[in-house]
């Protein structure tokens, strides 16, 4: 069950965190896994080698998905050397958390370009490859703050509730190509993006989860999988949410 032997995978964001565990697990479900970084090259390598040593196909691929010329040309050339392209995870993210009142115009440009430009461009180009082949799974990672808010991430919380605007849409427009687009809201995760956070506002974020805990990684791959997976298929246009309960 849930095997993706043959298929070719781009994860954003693949090199930490959500994106390797999600690059490992599609690989170890026998797609070839390209993981992409910004700037974290070797990273993104030992990704690589974590799929290698596993038995797996992975390669390493650098382009900022805010760069949507770049994220074209990358996404343009895989379909190109592989002949196909079957799953694309849009992962990578940023948060710059700030109270409203003092939230900079860059920081929600930056947050804007990241999150929600870079994601559609992704999509874009990746649609081609997909509707050529009549089969194709765009999974966005999108964040339960777009669906409940949160204090001190206004433009974050925008982005990511875009996200499920996008989700929708694209749904509707390549669902006759058989190409199925869905969200994950994760909840509170346990990566470099959280790590930060005072030791009081991550209790006060495990008390408000039903389940009792922080998420991990592999709990969000195992989400997209699924919807990656030719079981499926007949899903789309939908919010998986891997909350803990935190958001129903
Ligand atoms: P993370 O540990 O901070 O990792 C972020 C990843 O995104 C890194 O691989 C990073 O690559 C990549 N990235 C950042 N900017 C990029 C850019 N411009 N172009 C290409 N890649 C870029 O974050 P995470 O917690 O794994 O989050 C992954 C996704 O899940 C994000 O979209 C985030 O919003 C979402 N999410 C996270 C949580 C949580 O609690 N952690 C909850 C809900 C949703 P480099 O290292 O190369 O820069």
């Amino acid at each position: 069950m849930f095997r993706l032997d043959g298929r070719v995978a781009l994860v954003t964001g693949g090199s930490r965190g959500i994106g390797r565990a999600i690059s490992l697990t599609l690989a170890r479900a026998g797609a070839e896994v390209f993981v992409n970084y910004a700037r974290g090259e070797a990273a993104a390598r030992e990704t690589c080698e974590l799929i290698a040593s596993a038995g797996g196909k992975a390669e390493a691929v650098g382009f900022d998905v805010a760069d949507t010329k770049a994220t074209e040309a990358a996404v343009q050339k895989i379909a190109k050397d592989r002949g196909r392209l079957d799953v694309v995870v849009s992962n990578a993210g940023i948060a710059i958390d700030q109270l409203l009142l003092r939230l900079k115009d860059d920081d929600i440009d930056k947050q804007l370009a990241v999150n929600l430009k870079g994601a559609i461009a992704l999509a874009r180009a990746a649609i081609m490859p997909m509707m050529r082949a009549r089969w194709g799974r765009l999974i966005f990672v999108s964040s339960v703050v777009g669906e409940m808010g949160n204090p001190g991430q206004t433009a974050y919380a925008a982005t990511k509730a875009a996200l499920l605007g996008v989700t929708k849409t694209i749904a509707k427009e390549y669902a006759s190509r058989n190409v199925t687009v869905n969200a994950i809201t994760p909840g509170f995760i346990e990566t470099d993006m959280t790590a930060s956070l005072p030791a009081a506002a991550k209790e006060l974020m495990v008390k408000a989860t039903p389940l009792g805990r922080i998420g991990k990684p592999e709990d969000v791959a195992a989400a997209a999988l699924y919807l990656a997976s030719e079981e499926a298929g007949f899903v789309t246009g939908q919010v998986l949410r891997v909350n803990g309960g935190l958001y129903v």
